[in-house]
């Protein structure tokens, strides 16, 4: 995109967060990417996964969509991925200053966040819990698998022991490290897409995005592809086209040698007199608002 077009794009977008009664923010991959954390290196991944790098998958994007592998593999491909994305990964700046923008440069305006990633750099930069809707969940907790209690159990410790233990040669856990529910026994499984808070949470969402109908709305998507569009994506598009008093900018990098990272920042038609597409790296769209807001 033209430079001068861009910086244009981007003071719209900082009058339309002016003008905006209610800004709501749509978190994806991108943004965590343009903070530090991809998921698309393929070095740390033959470094860190070489067997599964001599299986031909290259980066840990690849894995998601990954199911042939035994439970215990997963485990560990699992334990070892968390830690680095969770636990070894530092708050990221980017974050702070997104925070920097809507807590101080725009004090007072009510604004939401909706994200699909689950490595919770909104809440370690300290954003208010209420504000942000993890809809995915996290990868903070195991929960049961048979639903038997909505207690959960936090992964770390289980996680650092599967880590300890994991087989090299196979890339694997010892069976008896796969955890278990103790009230009935049942496999557990991370806390993730389907949780006990979930209907909770996406009621309070939902009750916000109606009051939110009362003034103007400011949407901003950051760094959303295609990995999961029911999340962000789609619902955005459709609450842009049902509303008069909206303002929608989409803001994310496409990825033309990425089989992986698929992204672009095309904008549907009949919501093209309602958006913007700034075709940017989150980070550089988001250092800039800071200057100007
Ligand atoms: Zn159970």
């Amino acid at each position: 995109m033209e430079q001068n077009v861009l910086y244009e794009y981007i003071e719209l977008l900082a009058d339309a967060m002016r003008q905006a009664d209610y800004i709501l923010i749509g978190a994806g991959a991108g943004l965590s990417a343009a903070a530090g954390l991809s998921f698309a290196d393929e070095t740390l991944f033959r470094k860190r996964y070489p067997y599964w790098a001599a299986r031909g998958r290259h980066s840990e994007y690849h894995m998601f969509s990954f199911r042939d592998w035994t439970e215990t593999q997963q485990w560990a491909y699992m334990a070892d991925h968390i830690s680095r994305v969770r636990f070894e990964t530092p708050p990221l700046p980017l974050y702070a200053t997104l925070k920097t923008l809507l807590e101080d440069k725009l004090f007072g305006k009510d604004y939401r966040i909706l994200t699909s990633n689950v490595d919770r750099q909104f809440a370690r930069n300290h954003f208010p819990a209420e504000k942000v809707f993890e809809y995915q969940g996290n990868y903070d907790n195991l929960c049961c698998t048979q639903q038997c209690t909505n207690d959960v159990w936090p992964f770390q410790p289980v996680m650092e022991r599967m880590i300890a233990h994991t087989i090299q040669e196979t890339a694997s856990i010892p069976d008896e490290l796969l955890p278990h529910c103790p009230h009935c026994g049942a496999p557990l499984r991370l806390a993730f897409r389907d949780y006990p808070t979930y209907d909770s949470e996406k009621a309070a969402y939902q009750a916000w995005l109606t009051q939110s109908q009362q003034g103007q709305l400011c949407i901003i998507e950051f760094g959303v592809g295609f990995n999961s569009p029911g999340v962000i994506r789609v619902p955005f598009e459709r609450i842009t086209q049902e509303r008069s008093n909206v303002k929608f900018f989409r803001i994310t990098v496409d990825y033309p040698d990425s089989e992986e990272e698929i992204a672009y920042p095309e904008i549907p038609k009949p919501i093209a007199n309602k958006s913007c597409s700034i075709n940017a790296d989150a980070g550089f769209v988001i250092e800039e608002l800071l200057k100007i807001l």
